[in-house]
């Protein structure tokens, strides 16, 4: 796509947004009930099909306008954003190494937009150390037979599939492609969250799951090497997120600091407040131009792509963090209230900075390419 083609698209994101995400963002996070509006407007739009190939069936769309679509969404409503990157993260490792037959049961069906996928890597001894994790996957005749449990699964209980990381070996990772209706799957009780509110997180449960075996993703030895890859992508669309959520909260601010008014002007007229909407506003321009560097960097193949997201998942979402909180402090004792969205945008900027890798693993892949 060329400047123009991603600004059309840009745009075509922002309508949709705006009329079809943002009336419901408020409700989602209200009254946690999974988007279902938003999942349905993305249908509409072909949104699940624009990450994946069209070998697959999809629409072939590069990370730069994924990442375009994630920020625009993030803008009015994180929640609906975490729910088309998460479908993303959970079908794309299927998409990339799975074989015809698995690729033909799972990805073909979810381009028309009805499925819901999960990533499961976290455990309960296994978060920032995923090598930690405890889940095993053994052959059995022509099934594998997974056992062991996941924590902070996103949209566990209203996924169809779950793509699980377990132990094949000593040394050995392997993917597997879990359906939600396999006999040995169950979930645990759904978190109660700072924000994301409408997006769902339990515990996905494991106990001698049967599947059959092509439902190993590729290499059952490869698992860890896949997940590696597919990080380096999830960041970057975390990275959007995060933007996203920050631009949304400069938007409110600059709106309710044009509007109130106090000592007889309104409050954009005072220059400790000009500063800090510039100090916001410069934030978010150096985050989206590391953030499309990032993005480009794995369309064209970069070697530096890994380290390249995750110092856009860091700066994105520390700046995003950081924005969401001035937001609020510029709204006074309103912007402490849940009748103005920079509430919510500052509860769930919260979790960018922790989920896909928390900030400080991020750091320890930067320094690690920085010494080489
Ligand atoms: C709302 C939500 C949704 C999530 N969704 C998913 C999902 O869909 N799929 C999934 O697999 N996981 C998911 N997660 C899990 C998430 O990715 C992990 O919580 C995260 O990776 C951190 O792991 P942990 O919670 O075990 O923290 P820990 O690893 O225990 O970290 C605790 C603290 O120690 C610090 N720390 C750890 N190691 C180091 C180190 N080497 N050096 C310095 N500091 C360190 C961390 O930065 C952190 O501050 C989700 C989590 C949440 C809260």
């Amino acid at each position: 796509m060329d400047a123009q083609s991603y600004e059309a698209f840009r745009a075509s994101l922002r309508r949709l947004a705006l009329e079809r995400i943002e009336p419901h963002a408020a409700a989602y996070d209200r009254e946690q009930r999974f988007p279902e509006e938003s999942l349905e407007a993305f249908k509409e739009m072909g949104l699940v099909s624009l990450a994946f190939s069209e070998e697959n069936g999809g629409q072939g769309g590069d990370v730069v306008s994924q990442a375009i679509a994630l920020e625009e969404l993030g803008r009015v409503c994180a929640t609906s954003s975490l729910v088309l990157m998460v479908i993303w993260a959970g079908l794309g490792p299927v998409a990339k190494h799975g074989s015809q037959k698995l690729r033909a049961e799972v990805i073909r069906p979810a381009m028309a937009g009805n499925t819901v996928a999960s990533i499961c890597l976290t455990e309960p001894a296994g978060g920032s150390n995923l090598f930690g994790l405890k889940t095993r996957a053994e052959k059995t005749g022509n099934e594998w037979v997974l056992n062991g449990q996941k924590r902070f699964i996103t949209h566990a209980t209203r996924s169809d599939w779950y793509t699980v990381l377990a132990r094949t070996g000593e040394k050995a990772l392997g993917l597997f492609s879990v359906h939600k209706d396999d006999p040995g799957i169950s979930f645990g009780n759904r978190e109660v969250k700072m924000g994301i509110r409408g997006s769902p997180t339990a515990d996905v449960i494991l106990d001698n799951c049967r599947i059959p075996e092509h439902r190993a993703v590729g290499d059952s030895n490869k698992g860890y090497h896949y997940i590696s890859d597919s990080l380096t992508w999830t960041r970057v669309l975390i990275a959007a997120q995060a933007l996203g959520i920050a631009q949304g909260a400069l938007d409110q601010a600059v709106k309710y600091t044009s509007e109130r008014e106090q000592f007889g002007e309104t409050l954009s007229r005072f220059q400790m407040i000009r500063g800090k909407i510039a100090d916001m506003a410069t934030g978010i321009e150096a985050g989206r131009a590391l953030l499309y560097r990032a993005a480009g960097s794995i369309d064209n193949g970069e070697s530096e792509a890994r380290a390249l997201a995750s110092m856009a998942k860091l700066f994105c979402s520390d700046t995003a963090m950081r924005v969401t909180t001035d937001a609020v402090q510029l709204h006074g004792g309103a912007g402490y209230l849940a009748d103005f969205p920079v509430e919510r945008m500052m509860r769930d900027a919260k979790i960018t900075q922790i989920y896909e890798g928390v900030n400080e693993i991020q750091r320890l892949i930067i320094a690690k390419h920085v010494y080489g």
